[in-house]
C-alpha cells in the first residue's frame, strides 16, 4: 500500500490517478486545505478501492493512525504549501505545514518501520542560478521561505537517513503545468498563484493578467522558468518509487524540460495555441522570484528511466478545459 499525502492536490491527485491506473493500492491523505473533497469523490468514483483519510500532517497522532489502520509500504509526500509570493507574507503558515508536518510523518514512519518516501521538493531551494542548467549538483541557497522550507525537509530526510535508516527520493519539481488530459483534476487554488493558471483565469473570467516585473536580466526582461507537465511528473512519482524499492538508495532528482521559457514567451504560447488576446500590464518585480531557474534532468532521464512526453501545447489545452470545468463548478 502506498500512502499518498496531499493526495487530493494538484500534483497528489494527479499521482494517485497514475498509480491506480496501475493497479497500486494507495491510500490518499490530504486536510483539505489545498486540495478539494471534490477531487476525491472523482478518483474513488472511478477507482472505488482508493482509500481516503481526512487528517492534519501537523497532527501526529492522525498521521500515525494512518500507519496503524493501514499496512503501508511506502510514502509519496506530496502535502505541502507551494505559492512562493504567500510564502514570503506567511512564513509560518509554510514552516507549520511543510517543516512541522513533514517532521510529523517522518515520525510516524520511524514508529511505524516503514523506510521508503518520495518527497515533492522544489527548484526553489537552489535560489539564484550559479551556471545553468541546473543539475543536482548546483548549490541549494533558497531565497524565499517556500524553498527554505523544502530545503529543510530535505536535510530531515538524511539525518533521518543516518539515524534511522529511512530511505528516500528527493523529487525537486521545476514549475509544474497543465491539467489531467481527462479532465478529472488540475490545479485548483484561490487568488492570485502561478503563471499558466493566472493566465486562464483572466481568459475565462475576464481580466487584466499582470507580468511581474520586465526589467531582469534575461532575454526579453521577463523571467525564465523551465515549465513540465503534471502528468509527467506524476509518471515520474511512480519511477522514483519503483526506482527506491528494487535500489534502496537515497537519490535527488531534478524534473523539468530542460528548456528555459520567459514569461513573455508562455504569453505568446498561449495567445497562439489557444488562438486568443489577453490584456497585459507590466507591474513590479515579485518579491521572491529569482531571474532564471532550469533544468539538468539527464539524471531522471538515465537513472529513473524518465521521459517527459507532453508538450508545452498539451498543457496549455488541458489547463485551458480544466479551468473552464472549475467555472462551470462555481
Ligand atoms: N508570473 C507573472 N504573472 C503571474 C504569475 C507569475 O509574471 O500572474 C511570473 C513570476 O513572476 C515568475 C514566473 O511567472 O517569474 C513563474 O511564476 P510562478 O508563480 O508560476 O512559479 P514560481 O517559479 O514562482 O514557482
Amino acid at each position: 500500500m502506498i500512502l499518498i499525502t496531499g493526495g487530493a492536490g494538484y500534483i497528489g491527485s494527479q499521482t494517485a490517478l497514475n498509480l491506480l491506473e496501475k493497479d497500486e493500492d494507495v491510500v490518499i491523505f490530504d486536510n483539505f486545505s489545498i486540495g478539494h473533497k471534490e477531487i476525491i469523490d472523482e478518483i474513488i468514483k472511478e477507482y472505488p478501492s482508493a482509500n481516503f483519510v481526512k487528517g492534519d500532517l501537523k497532527n501526529f497522532e492522525e498521521i500515525n493512525q494512518v500507519f496503524k489502520e493501514y499496512k503501508i509500504d511506502s510514502v509519496l509526500h506530496c502535502a505541502a504549501m507551494s505559492i512562493v509570493s504567500e510564502s514570503v507574507v506567511d512564513p509560518q503558515k509554510y514552516y507549520s505545514n511543510n517543516v512541522l508536518g513533514s517532521l510529523n510523518l517522518l515520525d510516524a514512519m520511524v514508529e511505524n518501520n516503514v523506510k521508503n518516501i518520495v518527497l515533492s521538493s522544489s527548484c526553489s531551494v537552489y535560489g539564484e542560478q550559479e551556471y545553468l542548467p541546473i543539475d543536482e549538483k548546483h548549490p541549494v541557497n533558497p531565497v524565499n521561505p517556500y524553498g527554505a522550507t523544502k530545503l529543510a525537509v530535505e536535510g530531515m530526510l538524511r539525518d533521518y537517513e543516518l539515524a534511522y535508516g529511512i530511505k528516500f527520493v528527493i523529487l525537486r519539481y521545476f514549475n509544474v503545468i497543465g491539467a489531467d488530459g481527462k479532465n478529472r483534476t488540475g490545479e485548483w487554488y484561490p487568488g492570485e498563484t502561478r503563471l499558466i493558471t493566472n493566465l486562464m483565469k483572466k481568459i475565462v473570467n475576464g481580466g487584466v493578467f499582470k507580468i511581474f516585473g520586465d526589467d531582469y536580466d534575461t532575454k526579453d526582461g521577463t523571467c525564465v522558468r523551465d515549465y513540465i507537465n503534471v502528468e509527467d511528473i506524476a509518471d515520474a512519482h511512480k519511477l522514483a518509487l519503483d526506482y527506491l524499492v528494487k535500489n534502496q538508495k537515497s537519490e535527488i532528482f531534478n524534473l523539468g524540460s530542460m528548456h528555459g521559457y520567459s514569461v513573455k514567451e508562455i504569453l505568446n504560447a498561449v495567445k497562439k495555441t489557444l488562438n486568443i488576446e489577453i490584456d497585459v500590464e507590466v507591474c513590479k518585480r515579485r518579491q521572491g522570484d529569482p531571474a532564471v531557474l532550469f533544468a539538468d534532468s539527464e539524471k531522471a532521464k538515465n537513472l529513473l528511466g524518465w521521459n517527459p512526453q507532453k508538450s508545452l501545447e498539451h498543457s496549455i489545452e488541458t489547463a485551458y478545459e480544466w479551468n473552464k470545468k472549475l467555472k462551470n463548478m462555481n
